[in-house]
C-alpha cells in the first residue's frame, strides 16, 4: 500500500520492504526468502510497472529477514545492490552472520529452509554518501553496517531495525539484538539532529507525522 505519496510498503513476512516510486523504482530491503513473487506482483499489479524498473535495491543491514529474497530479486530485475561497507562481507557470504546465540540459530534454520545465495553488492555505501534522493547515515549498533536513509526534501527516514513504532512510542531493537549499545546511542543522537516528519520502520507501522518529536522522546529513555 502507498503510505505517503510515492512510497509504498510491502509486508514481506517478518520484515517490511519499501518501494520508492519515481521514473525508476528503488526497493529498500527484501524481506525473508520466498517474497520475490509478492514484490514482483506488487510492481506489476499495483504499480502497473515492469519489475526491471527496479534499478536499485538498498539493504539497511545484513540480517536474514532483510536480505532473504535478495539473490532472486537481483537476478530477475538486474537491479544494482547497495550495502554499507561494514555489512558487505555478510551479504556476500565471506563472513557468516554474527550475533547472539538465538540469532545464530535462526540464521542456521533460515539457511537450511531458504537456500539463500550470497550476493555480491554493486555499490558499497559509506556515511554521507548520496544514493538516489537519499543521504546514507551510518547507524551502527544493531549491526556494524546498519544504515538509515534520509531525504531532506520530504523529511522521510528509513531506519531498518534501529527503531520500531509500538503503542504510539518509538522503541529500539531490544537488548538481545543490540550487540553494541554505546554505538547505538550515538547513532540515535545522530538521527535526532535531523528534521524528520516520517519514519519507515523495518518491523512496525511507520510514523507519518512529527517523527522528530517522537524520536526526541525516545532518546530521553536511552
Ligand atoms: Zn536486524
Ligand atoms: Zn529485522
Amino acid at each position: 500500500m502507498e503510505v505517503i505519496s510515492g512510497i509504498h510498503e510491502i509486508d514481506t513476512t517478518a520484515a517490511r520492504s519499501y518501494l520508492v516510486v519515481g521514473d525508476e523504482l528503488t526497493l529498500i530491503d527484501t524481506g525473508l526468502a520466498g517474497n520475490t513473487g509478492k514484490i514482483i506482483n506488487y510492481v506489476k499489479n499495483e504499480l502497473k510497472r515492469d519489475p526491471t524498473d527496479i534499478k536499485l535495491i538498498i539493504i539497511t543491514h545484513h540480517h536474514f529477514d532483510h536480505i532473504g529474497s535478495l539473490d532472486k530479486l537481483k537476478k530477475l530485475t538486474e537491479a544494482k545492490v547497495a550495502v554499507h561497507k561494514d555489512d558487505v562481507d555478510y551479504v556476500s557470504g565471506r563472513k557468516s552472520q554474527i550475533g547472539p546465540a538465538f540469532f545464530k540459530f535462526m540464521v542456521k534454520v533460515f539457511k537450511i529452509v531458504s537456500h539463500y545465495q550470497p550476493v555480491e553488492p554493486d555499490i558499497i555505501m559509506e556515511d554521507g554518501d548520496k544514493i538516489g534522493e537519499y543521504q546514507v547515515i551510518h547507524t551502527p549498533g544493531h549491526t556494524k553496517g546498519s544504515i538509515c536513509l534520509y531525504n531532506p526534501q520530504n523529511k522521510t527516514l528509513f531506519v531498518g531495525d534501529n527503531l520500531k513504532y509500538v503503542n504510539g512510542k518509538l522503541e529500539g531493537p531490544g537488548a538481545r539484538l543490540l550487540p553494541e549499545p554505546e554505538k547505538y546511542k550515538e547513532s540515535m543522537e545522530k538521527l535526532a539532529r535531523l528534521d524528520i516528519e516520517v519514519i519507515f520502520c523495518g518491523h512496525s507501522k511507520p510514523i507519518t507525522s512529527h517523527a522528530s518529536q517522537k524520536l526526541g522522546e525516545y532518546l530521553k529513555t536511552l
